[in-house]
C-alpha cells in the first residue's frame, strides 16, 4: 500500500483544526504563556506535541490524564518513561505526603536510601550504588568516574544513542567520522576529541574502536529505545563483554527507558553483567531521581582513587542528590509499584498492544512493523525490524508520524511525541487497549481511503 502524500497532508491539516477546536484552554495557556516562557513552554521539547501547540495537564490518575479543557486521555506515553508506574500511584503518593510533612532535604541520609541500595544490589546485581536527580547527571558522573579510574578520556557510544543531555553523547557518524549530531546546542568541543561512535550490533567495528586501549567506557542501552526498539543480535551483547574486558573498557549500561523489561531491567532478564549501570526516570515514581550502581571492582578503584575531601569540587554530586523526598519516592516505588506483578499485568498488556497493531498492519498491507520491548511497544513506518541506529532512522517519516499522533489524540490517546511508542501502565484495561487498535485501524483506513475493518 502506498501513502498518497496530498492525501497525508490534507488530513493532518483536518486533524489539526479539531485540535485547535476542541481545546480553546490550551490555546489560550500557550498564547499567555509566549509572553513568559520562551517559545510559549517551560520546557523546549514540549513544543513537539503534534498539534501545534501542547495540551495544558490539570491532572493524572492511573493510565488517563486530564487537560484544563476537561477532556480525559488514555495515557500511552507517560511522562516518556518517567510515569512508567502510571500517575500517582498510591504507595508513592502516600510515601511522599508522608516524607513532606517531615521535611524535604537535609543534605543527610535516611533510612531509606539504605533500603533502597540494598534492594538495587538485589534487583541488579551490582553492590554499590550513588543517588542523583536525573538519569542525565547518573550517565555524566558515571563517565567521570570511568575516565577518572582508567586514566582514559574517550567515550564510546552508538549511532542514534539517547543518554540524556550529556555532551560526549551528542556525537554521530556522518560517512564514518564522528561529528557532532544534528541540533547539538553550543558543543563545548568537537565531539570526536571525546566520542568514539560504532553502530548498533556492529562488533566488527566496536572492535576497532576498542582495539588502540584508549576509551574509559562504552554507555549503552541493553536495546536502542530512542530511535524506536532495536533489539540486540543474538551474541552481541556477549561480544560486547569480551571486547570491553579485554581492552580495560568499562562498560555501563543505561536501564533508564530498559527498566521497562522487567524488575531488574534488561540486565537481570538477560543476565547481563556491566561494570556500571544507571537509571532515573520512573525509580521513584516520576519524582526526580536517578540511582547508578558500580560491581565490586569498580567500587574498589574509585576507592582507591578518589579522596573524600574533594567530594564537593570533583564534579560530581548535586545539593538536593538523595534528597528524603525523592529516596522516600524511591523506596516506596521499588516496594510497592514497580514490583514483579506490576510487570505481570503489564506485559501481557503490551503483548496484546502489539499484536493487535500488527495484526492491523497485514490487514492493510502496511510495509510496517510492530515491536515490543517488556512493556514498551512500537510501530515503525519499514518493513523489516532495523538492526541499527543509522537503518532506524532512515525510517522516520515525520508526517506520517505527526498525523499518527495527532489522530490518535483527537480521539482520546497519547503517544509519545518523539517517535510511535506506547508504554503499558499497570492501571491500563485490555479494553483500552482494544480502543487503541481501534483508533490505529480508524486512522490508517482515512489514510488509504479504505473501509475500517
Ligand atoms: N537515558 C536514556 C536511555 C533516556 O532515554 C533518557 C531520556 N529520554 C535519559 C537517559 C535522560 O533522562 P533525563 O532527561 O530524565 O535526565
Amino acid at each position: 500500500m502506498r501513502i498518497d502524500r496530498a492525501r497525508l497532508a490534507s488530513l493532518l491539516a483536518d486533524e489539526q483544526r479539531v485540535f485547535a477546536e476542541r481545546h480553546p484552554g490550551s490555546r489560550a495557556l500557550y498564547e499567555r504563556a509566549r509572553g513568559s516562557l520562551l517559545g510559549g513552554v517551560p520546557m523546549h521539547w514540549m513544543v513537539r506535541w503534534a498539534g501545534g501547540f501542547p495540551l495544558f495537564v490539570t491532572g493524572g490518575q492511573g493510565a488517563y490524564l486530564i487537560d484544563v479543557d476537561g477532556h480525559r486521555y488514555l495515557d500511552l506515553c507517560l511522562g516518556d518513561t518517567g510515569a512508567m508506574t502510571g500517575h500517582a500511584p498510591e504507595a508513592t503518593v502516600a510515601a511522599v505526603t508522608a516524607q513532606a510533612a517531615r521535611g524535604f532535604t537535609f543534605m543527610l541520609p535516611t533510612e531509606d536510601a539504605v533500603w533502597v541500595g540494598e534492594e538495587l544490589a538485589r534487583r541488579f546485581g551490582l553492590p554499590f550504588w550513588q543517588f542523583a536527580l536525573t538519569a542525565t547527571d547518573a550517565n555524566r558522573f558515571a563517565i567521570r568516574l570511568a575516565r577518572e579510574i582508567t586514566g582514559r578520556r574517550l567515550i564510546l557510544v552508538f549511532n542514534w544513542c539517547y543518554h540524556g543531555t550529556v555532551d560526549e553523547t551528542f556525537a554521530t557518524l556522518r560517512e564514518g567520522r564522528v561529528v557532532a549530531r544534528e541540533g547539538n546546542v553550543g558543543p563545548p568541543v568537537d565531539p570526536a576529541l571525546t566520542t568514539r561512535v560504532v553502530e548498533f550490533n556492529n562488533l566488527a567495528a566496536l572492535e576497532a574502536a576498542l582495539a588502540p586501549n584508549d576509551v574509559a567506557c562504552v554507555l549503552a542501552e541493553p536495546a536502542l529505545t530512542n530511535v524506536g526498539i532495536v533489539h540486540p543480535d543474538p551474541g552481541f551483547h556477549q561480544g560486547l563483554r569480551e571486547l570491553t574486558r579485554r581492552t580495560g573498557t568499562l562498560l555501563i549500561m543505561d536501564e533508564t527507558h530498559t527498566i521497562c523489561t522487567g524488575p531488574g531491567g534488561y540486565t537481570r532478564a538477560h543476565g547481563l553483567d556491566p561494570d556500571l549501570l544507571t537509571l532515573g526516570k520512573p525509580i521513584a515514581g516520576g519524582v526526580p531521581g536517578a540511582v547508578y550502581g558500580f560491581s565490586e571492582s569498580v567500587a574498589q578503584r574509585i576507592r582507591a582513587k578518589t579522596r573524600v575531601d574533594y567530594a564537593d569540587t570533583g564534579g560530581i554530586g548535586g545539593t538536593l542528590a538523595a534528597n528524603a523526598l525523592a529516596t522516600a519516592a524511591m523506596r516506596a516505588t521499588l516496594e510497592r509499584v514497580l514490583t514483579e506483578a506490576s510487570y505481570q499485568r503489564t506485559i501481557p498488556l503490551a503483548t496484546r498492544f502489539a499484536d493487535q497493531v500488527d495484526v492491523a498492519i497485514n490487514d492493510f498491507e502496511l510495509p510496517w512493523i510492530v515491536k515490543r520491548l517488556g512493556c514498551r511497544a512500537e510501530y515503525w513506518f519499514r518493513p523489516v525490524p532495523p538492526s541499527n541506529g543509522s537503518e532506524a532512522a532512515a525510517a522516520v517519516d515525520p508526517a506520517l508520524e505527526r498525523y499518527m499522533h495527532l489522530a490518535a489524540l483527537n480521539r482520546g490517546i497519547l503517544l509519545t511525541p518523539f517517535h510511535n511508542m506506547a508504554l503499558v501502565a499497570p492501571a491500563v484495561a485490555e479494553a483500552d487497549i482494544d480502543r487503541h487498535t481501534q483508533v490505529f485501524r480508524e486512522s490508517v483506513a482515512m489514510l488509504l481511503a479504505v473501509p475500517v475493518t
